[in-house]
């Protein structure tokens, strides 16, 4: 049985339609992510599975129950919002506690819980502090550890790095998701990130204007978007329009290029979009798929270097390592692309 359903989902704010018929699963134990850009409805999907909101229709099961009138507090679901709504003036201990209160247990059962959530977190020697005097990777630690120490079967997380700054975000990035498979917890975040989407789940969800527009690994998504709003949101930017000469031929502006990779059978003659993962661009004479551009940019990231080549109908981009000597703008350069890096999308 899937651990959370939610079904057909529609919700309108002011006559304008935010959701528009979402669905999808999420597995027990499983941390799936939902993804899309400013505005298209995740804070008020997550709200409707804590209970929140009420959805104008459609369903939402937890455990193969339906759960959609139920109140808030009786769901087992924990939301932690996305400016951590900490207690001021009350210490990490105290915070950590207050959902221990409310479900009523023993003090000596809330302070072990609270030791132990603090142990998990890497706050030991936090406990007596005020949280309006720690930093926001501390409060982003004691937040998690507040919204986990109710044993919450369903963790909800709005944006949970959005307000950390880029080193402690690439840190928590990691830190996290090793948190919450220790204590085993299903959780669904939300970012509009693609990359902490891909560090953080298992599985992510892909809206777009209120609908899902692909659902799956974060591996696969990547590899194989549906269609060209998606391979952008996700970064993917060799896109061309393209026409099908042979099942593995596909012609584009610059060149009639192999495909290895024919998973949809396309017709000759169809019109879509070709897809070339950078992964699969060289820089090096070759006998298939060769080509020749002009470097048009080249910025240093670091780890890699970005080019920008011009082909014609478009702009290659690529990466390279920084041990080797990228070509400079206005070089010509040779190349080749592997047929297996091609993707088809259809119109
Ligand atoms: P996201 O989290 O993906 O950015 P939201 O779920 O916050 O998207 O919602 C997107 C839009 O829905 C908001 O920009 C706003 O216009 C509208 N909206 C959300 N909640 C309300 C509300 N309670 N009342 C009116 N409009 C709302
Ligand atoms: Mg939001």
């Amino acid at each position: 049985m899937t651990f959370l359903e939610l079904s057909d989902i529609h919700k309108t704010y002011e006559d304008a339609p935010l959701l528009c018929g979402v669905t999808f699963g999420v597995e027990r134990g499983e941390i799936a992510c939902l993804l899309g850009p400013s505005g298209s409805g995740k804070t008020t999907l997550l709200r409707i599975i804590a209970g929140l909101e009420m959805p104008e229709r459609g369903t939402v099961s937890i455990e193969g129950a339906d759960v959609t009138a139920l109140p808030a507090h009786r769901r087992g679901v924990v939301l932690m919002f996305q400016d951590y709504a900490l207690f001021p003036h009350r210490t990490v201990a105290q915070n950590i506690a207050f959902g221990l209160r409310m479900q009523r247990h023993s003090r000596a059962a809330i302070a072990a819980r609270v030791a132990e959530m603090l142990a998990l977190t890497g706050l030991e020697d936090f406990a007596d502090r005020d949280v309006n005097l720690l930093s926001g990777g501390e409060r982003q630690r004691v937040a998690l550890a507040r919204s986990l120490a109710p044993q919450p079967r369903l963790l909800l997380l709005d944006e949970p790095l959005g307000a950390l700054d880029r080193n402690l975000r690439e840190r928590l990035l990691e830190e996290l998701p090793v948190i919450l498979r220790r204590v085993g917890v299903t959780a669904i975040t939300v970012t509009h990130d693609q990359e902490e989407a891909f560090a953080l789940s298992d599985r992510v969800v892909l809206l777009n204007a209120g609908r899902v527009v692909q659902s799956g690994r974060p591996e696969t998504l990547y590899d194989r978007p549906h269609d060209t709003w998606v391979a952008r949101f996700l970064g993917l930017e060799n896109l061309f329009p393209a026409r099908i000469r042979h099942p593995q031929q596909v012609e584009v502006a610059f060149g009639v290029l192999d495909m290895a990779d024919n998973a949809d059978a396309p017709k000759p003659g169809a019109e879509g979009h070709l897809l070339i993962h950078p992964w699969g661009i060289h820089l090096e004479a070759g006998t298939v798929n060769a080509f020749t551009a002009q470097v048009t940019q080249r910025t240093f990231h670091g780890s890699r270097f970005r080019l920008t080549l011009a082909v014609d109908g478009g702009a290659l981009h690529l990466d390279i390592p920084p041990g080797q000597t990228p070509p400079a703008p206005g070089e010509t350069v040779h190349g080749w692309i592997e047929p297996t890096a091609l993707r088809w999308l259809p119109a």
